[in-house]
């Protein structure tokens, strides 16, 4: 018999190009009063949006910049908030603050915007700033500065309000690695974000994206969003394969999905996480979530690294080092692996440990192991979502 699915033919689909406007059910800070770091816990309704996931997809969430530094930045160049700006390419206008909230990327700088922005000050500083020999002068300025650091630096301008904002790009969304598990919170998606604050030039700065779903996001709020689904990122097929993590700080998000969706698909393979941050008293997401998961026998084991409770700082790299005989054991027996995080640092640490562990307990030269870790690349049991 064939099942036909009712599907009204205006329904829209949601895309990038159309988000979704979820609403957010729940907005929670995972780390503990004392700690260096926010992470937030945030809980997304898709009711009616049709979106679908699987675990390893990540979520695209487009963000509205501060409202102090929209309100500086009007006040620096003490523009009319109200007037009309045209967003070039759509060809529409907005009121100047509602497009430099919603539009616009006001946090970062590039080349490309200093070059032109010389073209509209007589500042010679900017000038000598985007001659080719400076190029390396420019990009020491761009790293860590923004728009309003621009304005106020080279000025006076010989340019209104649409001749700047005209310089500048469109505010990309930003990518969160999914949470959970479709099967587990039907019709929800939930996302760990973690809060991006720094001082730079004399100036506290906030990601964009992250500190405002930490700061302005409230339960009831929506933010649009979208399906970003990631092909080289996913659970083994066979519910019978052993799955190895290795996911510290944020990088827990797509491995709290995956745990939740083989408990869900009551999976024989066994699970084997890592996880890491810098004190087990404040930081240790989700940990309550995963200690039950240990004694349900959903995780079989949660290896942890607390980089800052010990003399000498232990991350999860060294964990995978001191269990190097077992981790071994799991590979041979066609255990798929995988890491999700910090790129710059951990990701690297994590694949030179990944090949130490194979030359040690494989009994392989340097060369050997390398050659066994590409092969599980090809072969993708070994799988890395990184950022
Ligand atoms: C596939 C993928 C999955 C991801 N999953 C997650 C996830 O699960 N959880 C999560 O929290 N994030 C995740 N991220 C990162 C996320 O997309 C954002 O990049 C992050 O939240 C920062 O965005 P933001 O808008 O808050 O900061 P932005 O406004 O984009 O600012 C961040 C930028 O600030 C600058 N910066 C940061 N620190 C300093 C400093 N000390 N000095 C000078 N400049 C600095 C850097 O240029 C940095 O790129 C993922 C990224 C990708 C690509």
């Amino acid at each position: 018999m064939q099942l036909t699915v009712d599907t009204p033919k205006n329904k829209p689909t949601f895309s990038r190009t159309n988000p979704f406007q979820a609403k957010v059910l729940k907005n929670v800070n995972l780390n503990g009063a004392g700690s260096n770091k926010e992470t937030r816990h945030i809980e997304l309704s898709l009711k009616g949006s049709g979106l679908t996931y699987n675990p390893g997809d990540a979520l695209g969430v487009f963000p509205e910049n501060d409202p102090e530094l929209v309100s500086a930045l009007l006040a620096e160049m003490k523009w009319d908030p109200e007037m009309p700006v045209t967003i070039s390419k759509q060809g529409y206008t907005l009121p100047l603050k509602e497009a430099l909230t919603t539009h616009f990327e006001i946090t970062l700088l590039t080349k490309k915007i200093l070059q032109q922005a010389a073209e509209l000050t007589e500042n010679e500083e900017l000038k000598k700033l985007t001659l080719p020999e400076n190029v390396n002068l420019l990009k020491e300025y761009i790293y860590g500065r923004d728009l309003l650091d621009l304005l106020h630096d080279f000025g006076p301008w010989n340019a209104g309000a649409q001749e700047i904002v005209s310089l500048l790009r469109k505010m990309p969304p930003r990518l969160y690695s999914i949470a959970s598990s479709l099967n587990a919170h039907p019709e929800e998606v939930h996302l760990t974000i973690g809060a991006v604050r720094y001082s730079s030039h004399g100036r506290n700065r906030k990601g964009v994206c992250s500190v405002q779903c930490a700061e302005r996001t409230k339960e009831g709020d929506t933010l649009p969003v979208f399906v970003q689904p990631n092909k080289h990122f996913h659970l083994p097929e066979s519910h019978e394969t052993d799955i190895i993590m290795v996911g510290p700080g944020t990088g827990i998000a797509p491995f709290r999905s995956f745990i939740e969706e083989r408990a869900v698909n009551k999976a024989s393979g066994r699970t084997w996480l890592f996880f890491g941050d810098q004190h087990a008293a404040t930081d240790f997401l989700y940990k309550e979530e995963l200690e039950q998961y240990q004694k349900d026998g959903v995780l079989t084991r949660l290896d942890t690294a607390f980089s800052r409770d010990s003399e000498q700082k232990v991350y999860v790299q060294h964990k995978m080092l001191e269990n190097s005989k077992e981790l071994y054991t799991w590979l041979e027996n066609g255990a798929c692996f995988y890491v999700c995080g910090d790129k710059e640092h951990m990701a690297k640490d994590v694949h030179n440990a990944l090949i130490d562990v194979i030359e040690k307990e494989g009994a392989m030269s340097r060369e050997e192991a390398e050659s066994f870790v590409n092969s599980l690349q090809k072969e993708g049991r070994y799988q890395r979502d990184v950022y």
